[in-house]
C-alpha cells in the first residue's frame, strides 16, 4: 500500500463534522511531527506544520480543510428516535435515506442508520412526492429518550457518515466517505513526507483547517498568523461531471484526467465568497505541470460553491491564492470515488511548487 493510501486510510477512519474536528486533527498532527520542525494548533482548531525554509525565504501556505459535511441531532423523541438538520454542510437530503451513520457523543460513538415509513404502507402520493427530511429520523435503537441520553445522544451531537475505503474492479477508483476534503488532507501530509530531509528555500506551512464547509471560517485565522507570501488549497471543490444526467458543457472535469487548476468560482449561497485565482501563481502552476508532463483540467464556475482560497486571499494585506484539486464523483454524498493517480499527480504537482516557490514572482 502507498503511503498516500495509507494517509487516506487512516483520516477516512477519524470523523470530523464541520466544527467538530478533534479526531481528524489528532491524526495530522501525529503524523505531521516527524516531518516539520514544528507543528501548533491556533484557536480555531487549525493544526499547522512548519518546514522551515532558507533564512529571508518566502512562505508558501498549503492548506486542506479537515471538515466533512454531515449533520447534526436537532432532537430526540420520547421513543428514542433522533430528528436532525443539515447545519453541519451542503448535502442533498434526497440521499440519506438508509444509510449508515454515527452519532458522537461525549461517551464516545453511537451506531445507527437513518429510516423512514416502510414502503409497505406509504400511499401513491407518498411514493410519488419522495422522502422530506423532516420524515426521515435516525433509529439507534433506543427504546426511550432517556434511554438515548443515557449514551450520550442530546440535541447539537454531530452526525456523520460511515464507510470503510473500498477499491473498485480499476484498482485506480477507491469509493469511501468524506474524500472532501481528507483526500487533501493526505496530499499535504505525502508532499511534506516527500520533502523530509530536503533543504528548500521556501519556508512550507502544511495547514489542516476547520470550519471550511460552513463557510471557510477556519483557514484566515491561520492566514492571518502565517502571512505568507502565497496559498495553494488542496481541495475536491467539485464533482467530476462525467456521470449520466451532467452535460459535459455544463461541468466539463472528469476524474481522473488531471489536475483540477480552478480559474474562478464562488459560493452559491452568497455570491460575495469566491476566488478569482491569483492568474500569477495559476500560470506559475501550470508551467511546472508542463515541465513535469502532469495533466491538467481548468474550471470557471459560477455559483456552485468555493474553497478555503476565498477567505485565505483576503488576510491582512492580501495572498495570492490558487487552488489544486482532485475532481471526486459524488462530491458532499456519503460516498465520493476518486482516482488514486490523481491525488499522486496533485501531490507530484505540490511537491514541484514548494522546492521551486522561491521563483514565484507575485504582482507588482
Ligand atoms: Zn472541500
Amino acid at each position: 500500500m502507498s503511503e498516500l493510501r495509507r494517509y487516506i486510510e487512516d483520516l477516512v477512519e477519524a470523523y470530523g463534522v464541520s466544527g467538530f474536528e478533534d479526531d481528524v486533527r489528532a491524526v495530522m498532527k501525529r503524523e505531521l511531527e516527524p516531518l516539520v520542525d514544528e507543528v501548533t494548533v491556533d484557536g480555531m482548531g487549525n493544526v499547522i506544520g512548519r518546514k522551515d525554509g532558507a533564512p529571508g525565504g518566502p512562505k508558501l501556505m498549503l492548506c486542506a480543510h479537515m471538515d466533512e459535511v454531515g449533520l447534526l441531532v436537532s432532537y430526540v423523541d420520547d421513543k428514542g428516535f433522533i430528528r436532525f438538520n443539515t447545519g453541519v454542510g451542503w448535502i442533498d437530503p434526497r440521499i440519506l435515506l438508509a444509510l449508515d451513520v454515527i452519532i458522537h457523543t461525549r461517551k464516545g460513538p453511537v451506531p445507527g442508520m437513518i429510516g423512514t415509513k416502510a414502503v409497505h404502507l406509504c400511499s401513491k402520493e407518498e411514493m410519488e412526492s419522495g422522502v422530506d427530511i423532516r420524515n426521515m429520523f435516525i433509529d439507534i435503537g433506543a427504546t426511550s429518550r432517556e434511554e438515548a441520553e443515557s449514551w450520550g445522544v442530546r440535541i447539537g451531537c454531530p452526525i456523520s457518515f460511515d464507510a470503510k475505503v473500498k477499491t473498485l474492479k480499476n484498482p485506480d477508483l477507491i469509493v469511501t466517505r468524506a474524500l472532501d476534503n481528507r483526500a487533501g488532507c493526505a496530499v499535504i501530509l505525502e508532499v511534506l513526507r516527500r520533502l523530509k530531509g530536503t533543504k528548500l528555500e521556501a519556508t512550507i506551512y502544511g495547514v489542516g483547517s476547520t470550519q471550511e464547509e460552513v463557510g471557510m471560517r477556519g483557514a484566515p485565522a491561520a492566514a492571518f498568523a502565517i502571512e505568507p507570501d502565497a496559498a495553494v488549497i488542496l481541495d475536491m471543490p467539485f464533482p467530476g461531471g462525467d456521470t449520466p444526467g451532467i452535460e459535459e458543457r455544463d461541468l466539463p472535469l472528469k476524474m481522473g484526467a488531471g489536475v483540477l487548476l480552478e480559474v474562478c468560482d464562488h459560493s452559491g449561497r452568497t455570491p460575495a465568497y469566491g476566488l478569482i485565482a491569483n492568474p500569477h501563481l495559476r500560470n506559475f502552476i501550470e508551467d511546472l505541470a508542463i515541465e513535469a508532463g502532469i495533466k491538467v483540467q481548468f474550471g470557471s464556475f459560477a455559483g456552485t460553491g468555493t474553497t478555503d482560497g476565498a477567505t485565505i486571499q483576503m488576510s491582512r494585506s492580501g495572498v495570492p491564492s490558487a487552488v489544486m484539486a482532485v475532481s471526486g464523483r459524488y462530491d458532499h454524498g456519503p460516498l465520493v470515488m476518486a482516482s488514486m493517480t490523481e491525488m499522486e499527480q496533485v501531490t507530484d504537482l505540490t511537491v514541484r511548487v514548494a522546492k521551486s516557490f522561491q521563483n514565484f514572482k507575485r504582482p507588482e
